[in-house]
């Protein structure tokens, strides 16, 4: 079995470096601004869009330009990596299959990585000591920026894939993707459980366990509000500007970590006691898609669905499912998605599905046998019965990367 990781070091670079890092990032972004550039007036004119090699030839030519000269004094590689994320956001753009949307230019201080997808080129000095024989920092080597120290809080494991760096609160990351060919696990376990994700709780399963909300977004919106108001009084991309985004940034960052650190938790929990678990197939960005709707077509239940909107994404659905999966895998079991549909109307006893089932948001009551049930664990019960019909359960194969250890 392939176990694929990532680790993610903070970089504590000097100003030199600071600033190297700023602008090949911000090369990398022009890059993928300008291809896009060129592609949608291409589509303009109806003439198709530029495959990979084409906009390869034509990043070369505007690195040997004198007027975009400035992008052959930044790494070429990350540049080239763009290029290749472009053409495959165009082609899954024009997949009718596909949910993606047309790909957007990028902006400074929102779109600040590159990727350096070349292992080979960088290099690692992990045990580094000073002239009198004491440890130091250790540093990693990044084309055209040279050696930068980080603050390794945990081992790199397994062979390096790819290597991507991005600014965030003020400070520099760097992302670090693993390869380990491990034997297949046996899960130790034999049960199965569905899980019912809801707003008033985070997660319910078919057994009964509850894990609670994370409301971490809610506890700290005001103070978001807030900064975020003072945000707006500043002149923009001003000194004081910057230091205020950058504080917004970290309360983000905090607030996604909360989040974060309890999906660990519960996912922690789940994968160790049940070899198979059955969630439904819930497309949280289509639900979490602007209530507000167009001008044409105004949406409805604006102010329902946007609290509904603030509560999926605060609880971090999306991330559980992803969690959840990986860590079934590497301990030897799966995670199955199946059809949403009814399953809270439906009846776990009978398989009655009428929408007079559901008297209020907590209580279910069948209309038909009399089955009586907390709401929540009578869906987990239809999800995990849906699951085991196996013809209907599509397990869940992504490409899988878990985050293993991440510093604040
Ligand atoms: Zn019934």
């Amino acid at each position: 079995m392939l176990i694929r990781k990532a680790v993610r070091y903070r970089l504590e670079t000097t100003p030199e470096q600071d600033n190297l890092l700023a602008r090949a990032v911000g090369c990398v972004r022009f890059v993928w601004n300008r291809a896009l550039a060129v592609q949608k007036s291409y589509l303009d004119q109806h003439c198709g869009t530029l495959n990979y090699a084409g906009l390869c030839e034509l990043l070369t030519s505007w690195r040997n330009s004198e007027a975009f000269g400035f992008l052959a004094e930044s790494p070429s590689m990350p540049q080239q990596q763009t290029l290749r994320y472009l053409t495959q956001a165009l082609k899954e753009a024009f997949n009718k299959n596909s949910v993606k949307k047309f790909p957007n230019f990028k902006k400074k201080f929102v779109h600040d990585s590159m990727r350096y997808p070349e292992p080979g080129h960088i290099h690692f000095d992990l045990n580094p000591v000073d002239r009198d024989g004491r440890k130091v920092l250790p540093k990693i080597f990044l084309p055209c920026i040279g050696w930068v120290k980080f603050r390794k809080s945990c081992i790199i494991g397994g062979e390096i894939r790819n290597v991507t760096v991005s600014r965030s609160g003020g400070h520099w990351y760097v992302a670090i993707q693993t390869e380990k060919e491990v034997p297949d696990p046996v899960h130790p376990s034999t049960t199965a459980v569905g899980g019912d994700r809801g707003v008033a709780n985070l997660l319910t399963l078919s057994d009964g366990t509850m894990f609670l909300p994370v409301t971490a977004y809610r506890d700290l919106q005001k103070k978001l509000a807030r900064e975020q108001r003072k945000l707006a009084h500043k002149v923009k991309f001003s000194a004081n500007w910057k230091k205020q985004k950058a504080k917004i940034t970290r309360l983000h960052q905090r607030i996604a970590e909360i989040r974060k650190n309890v999906l660990h938790q519960v996912s922690t929990t789940i994968s160790k006691n049940h070899a198979v678990v059955v969630l439904e197939d819930l497309n949280v960005r289509n639900m979490t898609a602007s209530a507000k709707g167009t001008v044409d077509k105004p949406g409805r239940n604006i102010r329902q669905k946007s609290g509904l909107n603030k509560s999926i994404l605060d609880q971090g659905w999306g991330l559980l499912k992803r969690i959840l999966d990986y860590k079934l895998q590497w301990a030897g079991g799966m995670l199955f998605l199946v059809n949403p549909a009814y399953t809270s109307q439906t009846c776990s006893v009978c398989g009655v599905v009428d929408a007079g089932n559901r008297p209020d948001q907590a209580v279910f009551r069948c209309l038909h046998c009399g089955h009586e049930a907390h709401a929540d664990v009578n869906a987990a019960q239809n999800i995990l019965a849906r699951g085991l019909a196996t013809s209907h359960g599509v397990a869940s194969t992504a490409g899988l990367v878990g985050v293993v250890c991440s510093p604040e």
